[in-house]
């Protein structure tokens, strides 16, 4: 059954219409599920009796099943169970600007990069963009306190599940869904072309990241198999049609890897690459898992490629670290169940 959280608010218009109902039923509706926030039908006491039955009969209204949450002092991280019993993680970040949360879009990842925890099982399926939107509404009723910032940065390659993702991002930013800014959620993606493309006429004005990792095809064909389908000259190429229908910055994350991507011939050779693009660098020391043998680039290492990027006029930072104690941080999340 069509869970009611799957919803854009054009959907729901339609679906009243098909029931004989007006059309404005469907922000009352809303209004329940995402400012009230009832987990029931029955609750919704303004709803005429007759069309809480139908919405019964229509659509479930289950949420996700927490199994366990982590809790550090900036971070906790949340597994969810879904109900063909797949596990995913999110992971709940506190800035002084607000709480970020980082959802994920698919059970495993089919893009197979090589220093990716989240990546090493294989994509088992896409999740529903209801199962995004039950992410965020479990741990604003776990921590009691709106989210205000979302990234879709968890789990999963949110362009390999491109409808959904775009369907949550409709709900989440309704003003009377969740009211979320679009100017603070953040797509990430690995780089399918196509679909850069296809979000350039995505008429929300959301951030997207662009997991680029390396200067050139060499080092990224080593790191990112996603490489051979697409080019780095396709990405920016895309990119810039992107820059130019949206006028929005883009932001490249970069991972530090000891030896790999962090030499400062790399870090001249990324300023070439990005000179005369909108855009900013993420440097993203990387978080070590027991199961890779990458290492994380020194720290000095860090901060002498942060200095050539800055000299270059390019914009940068380093992202701070986050939830690394409880295996939150980015690229250690899983999908399995041995997380329990
Ligand atoms: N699939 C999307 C979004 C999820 S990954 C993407 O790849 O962009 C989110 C970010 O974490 C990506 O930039 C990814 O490359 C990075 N990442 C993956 N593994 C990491 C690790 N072990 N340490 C630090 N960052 C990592
Ligand atoms: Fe998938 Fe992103 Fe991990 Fe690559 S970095 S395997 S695209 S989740």
């Amino acid at each position: 059954m069509n869970n009611i959280y799957n919803l854009t608010i054009e959907d729901l218009e339609n679906y009243f219409l098909s029931i004989g109902e007006k059309k404005f039923k469907a922000l009352q509706l809303y209004s329940w599920l995402y400012e009230k926030k009832v987990n029931s039908f029955d609750l919704m006491s303004d709803v005429k009796k007759a069309v809480i039955e139908r919405l019964k009969t229509d659509f479930s209204i289950e949420h996700l099943k927490l199994v366990k949450v982590e809790r550090d002092t900036e971070v906790n991280k949340y597994l969810f169970e879904l109900y063909d019993g797949s596990f995913v993680e999110s992971v709940l970040m506190r800035h002084d600007y607000g709480t970020s949360i980082c959802v994920s879009s698919q059970v495993g990842c089919n893009m197979g990069c090589r220093f990716c925890e989240s990546g090493r099982l294989k994509k088992v399926r896409d999740l529903n963009a209801y199962e995004m939107v039950l992410q965020i509404l479990a741990v604003e009723e776990d921590i009691k306190e709106k989210i205000t910032h979302v990234v879709i940065m968890g789990i999963g390659e949110p362009f390999d599940n491109y409808l959904n993702v775009t369907n949550f991002i409709k709900i989440i930013n309704h003003p009377k869904g969740l009211a979320i800014g679009s100017r603070h959620i953040t797509v990430s993606t690995s780089g399918i072309v196509p679909k850069i493309l296809e979000f350039a006429d995505f008429p929300y004005q959301v951030n997207l990241a662009v997991s680029l990792h390396a200067p050139n095809d060499k080092i990224r064909d080593m790191i990112m198999p996603i490489n051979k389908a697409y080019k780095i000259k396709d990405i920016m190429d895309a990119l810039k049609v992107y820059y130019k229908k949206t006028n929005r910055r883009i932001t490249f994350e970069y991972i530090m890897l000891d030896g790999i991507n962090d030499s400062d011939e790399c870090a001249i050779e990324l300023c070439k690459l990005l000179k005369g693009l909108n855009c900013y660098v993420n440097l993203i020391p990387y978080n070590e898992t027991n199961n890779i043998q990458y290492k994380r680039s020194k720290n000095d290492r860090i901060l002498k490629f942060y200095d050539i990027i800055k000299k270059n006029s390019v914009g940068v930072t380093i992202r701070r670290e986050f939830g690394s104690n409880i295996s939150a941080a980015c690229g250690q999340l899983r999908s399995e169940k041995e997380e329990l």
